[in-house]
């Protein structure tokens, strides 16, 4: 601990499908809701799996093979700063299954709608690695049993960390959002959350939300305008000032 922590408050980030956009990963596009060309319902609901799994099982696995290969973009790196600079500070939640975060060097990515990188076995509830390519009839390293789905949360299931979320946005002072349309329940209401609680709102899009939960709009891409604003609190901190 050093003496400038007093002055630096909690921070909670979350970030959407927005933040990799400029790695070169699709969001979601139009209001039909297309993810690379593909229909949500199709490959993002428990409905669509059950209908036809190898579909889906080869959608994730053309996504892992794009986010494997993708780079973290200058957004992550900042969120990556800001985080080694005060890690008992700064905790960062992902809507994202990629692991672009990770690859900046940030510690403890909470990915509240799971990971490309697993599969979770239907049968046994168990989760477990699934770093090369995995067919709907794959048995379960575990059980045995041909149950794996991409562990990633499909729309209608819970997402993960919820209580820690929970806890996170009552005891910040500092809540950020960037690239996330805010449309995605859950994840949508955790600025109401934290500005109830007392935080400062932040919000990074290139198309501003109009959500009048946030104090501050910055309207950009994230990897220009993100940046500037990290060096902005380190500096201020390393001032002994309180941007906020
Ligand atoms: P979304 O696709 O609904 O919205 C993306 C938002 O990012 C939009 O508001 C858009 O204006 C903004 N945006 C686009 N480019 C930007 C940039 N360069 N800088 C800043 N903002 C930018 O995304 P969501 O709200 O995260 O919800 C989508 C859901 O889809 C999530 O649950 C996620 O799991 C999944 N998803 C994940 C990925 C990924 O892992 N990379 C990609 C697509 C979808």
């Amino acid at each position: 601990m050093c003496a400038a922590d007093g002055v630096f408050p909690e921070i909670a980030v979350l970030t959407g499908a927005g933040i990799s956009a400029e790695s070169g990963l699709a969001t979601f596009r139009g209001a039909g809701g297309l993810w690379n060309g593909r229909r949500v319902e199709d490959v993002a609901t428990i409905e669509g799996f059950k209908k036809d799994p190898d579909t889906v099982w080869r959608f994730y696995n053309s996504l892992k093979k794009e986010t494997v290969a993708a780079l973290p973009n200058d957004a992550h790196k900042a969120l990556s700063r800001l985080q080694k600079a005060y890690p008992a500070k700064v905790s960062i939640f992902t809507q994202n299954v990629d692991l672009l975060h990770e690859k900046a060097g940030t510690q403890n990515v909470y990915h509240i709608h799971g990971r490309i990188d697993r599969a979770l076995c239907m049968n046994c509830m168990r989760s477990n690695p699934s770093e090369s390519e995995i067919t709907f009839d794959a048995p379960c390293p575990f059980c045995g049993k041909p149950a794996l789905k991409p562990d990633i949360v499909f729309f209608g299931e819970v997402p993960y960390y919820l209580d820690l979320v929970q806890q996170k946005l009552s005891s910040c002072g500092v809540f950020i959002a960037v690239g996330t349309s805010g449309v995605v329940c859950p994840a949508a209401s955790f600025v109401f959350t934290a500005k109830e609680n007392g935080a400062k709102t932040f919000e990074f899009n290139t198309e501003p939300s109009g959500n009048p939960a946030f104090d501050t709009a910055v309207t950009g891409k994230a990897g220009e305008t993100l940046p500037p604003f990290v060096d902005k609190i380190l500096s201020a901190v390393e001032r002994q000032e309180n941007l906020f």
